[in-house]
């Protein structure tokens, strides 16, 4: 397996939830993360978990739906260093049925995770082809794989997301860059309370904790994996 120490890290979405516990995981392998978010106080309070467990966390704010934004962000990343490993996990998601969610909260649903995830592998990916490595993780949902009832925008942005890594994928692996969309189903975060998809039991689905356990094996094991029994992984063959 491969050491992850002194790596760097951009997550996207790291103020909570699965980013959170992602920069958690990877601080206590030895990376360096850099945490991308919306609000300062969230990202501020992630950034003092990692330093208090002995790691390094830099922090920058940013709105991923929004390009300069995310172009003034990811210079700030990568004055800190260069970016071994993206992972874009920022994302939103609304129930609504297809005619009733607003086409303005369709639309933003889709810059979030689909747009969001281009803009910023867009402004890492030069220096990875420069440095000839590089590790991409792009976290789409099973509801990008099959669909899911009264989630028409959320499921077409995820269901984009795998589309754009499978290419990118293709297209850079020449570059010694690897790619990979992860579809997990329902993880115990905001997301899934606020969506009421842990029907009052958050127990009793996945742990961010164990995702991103999850995540680091696959960055260490320096391969594409498939956990095909776990519904998780799309495949980068
Ligand atoms: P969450 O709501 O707990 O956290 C989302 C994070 O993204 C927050 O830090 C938020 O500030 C950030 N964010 C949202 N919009 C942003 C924007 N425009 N710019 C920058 N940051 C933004 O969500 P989560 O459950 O941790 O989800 C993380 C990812 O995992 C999402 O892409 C989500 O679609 C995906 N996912 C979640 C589940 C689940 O059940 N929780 C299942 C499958 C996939």
């Amino acid at each position: 397996m491969e050491s992850l120490n002194g790596k760097h890290a951009l997550i996207t979405g790291a103020g909570k939830g699965i980013g959170r516990a992602l920069a958690l995981a990877l601080a206590k392998e030895g990376v360096k993360v850099s945490l991308l978010a919306r609000t300062a106080a969230d990202l501020d309070a992630v950034a003092a978990e990692v330093k208090a467990a002995g790691g390094k966390a830099f922090t920058v704010t940013a709105d991923v739906a929004d390009i300069n934004s995310v172009n003034n962000a990811v210079a700030k990343v990568l004055a800190e260093g260069p970016v071994d490993i993206l992972v874009n996990n920022a994302g939103i998601a609304s129930f609504g049925g297809f005619l009733a969610l607003e086409p303005a909260r369709w639309e933003e649903i889709v810059k979030v995770n689909l747009f969001g995830a281009y803009y910023v592998t867009r402004a890492v990916l030069p220096s990875m082809i420069d440095r000839k490595t590089g590790d991409i993780v792009n976290i789409s949902s099973t509801a990008g794989q099959r669909g899911a009832a009264a989630t028409s925008a959320y499921s077409a942005s995820k269901a984009a997301l795998i589309a754009m890594s499978e290419s990118l994928m293709q297209e850079v692996r020449k570059h010694n860059i690897r790619v990979t969309s992860l579809t997990p189903s329902t993880i115990a975060t905001d997301m899934a309370l606020e969506l009421k998809l842990t029907d009052g039991n958050p127990e009793k689905v996945m742990q961010p904790e164990d995702l991103a356990e999850l995540i680091v094996m696959q960055l260490k094991l320096n391969r594409r994996v498939f956990v095909k029994e776990a519904g998780l992984w799309s495949t980068n063959p």
